[in-house]
């Protein structure tokens, strides 16, 4: 079944500029801004700026290009906001939550990337 990618949903509209965000790292295929709603001092998104719905979507259908420039950004930003061991912080969690079991409320691929203070255990 092929993936369908609804470009109504928020973060389609935040890469075509209709709503506004504060970007902490940008590159040609990704884009990184503050959660609107933090759930640790630093709470970071790291999104691909092609249409993709999922985790899985993104790894099997975005080019090698795109995908090795995604994860290199989820570093950078790391490393901008400090979280990186190579920036002397206390490292990070990455959280990626992918289709409706995971409870993905955006549908636009994501990670969160979660630091800044300790995260605690993963609690399942
Ligand atoms: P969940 O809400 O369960 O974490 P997701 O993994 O889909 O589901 O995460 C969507 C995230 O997008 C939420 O953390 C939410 O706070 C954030 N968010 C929603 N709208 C905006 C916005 N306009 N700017 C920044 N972050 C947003």
């Amino acid at each position: 079944m092929p993936y369908a990618y609804d470009d109504q949903n928020v973060f389609a509209k935040i890469l075509r500029g209709e709503i506004p965000c504060t970007p902490v790292h940008e590159t040609e295929h990704t884009l990184a801004f503050p959660d609107i709603s933090p759930k640790k001092k630093t709470h970071v998104l790291v999104i691909p700026k092609g249409p993709y719905r999922c985790y899985d979507h993104f790894m099997l259908a975005a080019g090698a290009e795109e995908q090795l420039d995604f994860f290199r950004a989820v570093a950078k930003v790391a490393e901008i906001t400090g979280l990186a061991e190579s920036a002397g912080g206390q490292g990070f969690r990455l959280i990626c939550n992918s289709g409706a079991h995971s409870h993905q409320e955006v549908p636009h691929f994501h990670v969160h990337l979660l630091g800044g203070e300790p995260v605690g255990p993963l609690v399942l």
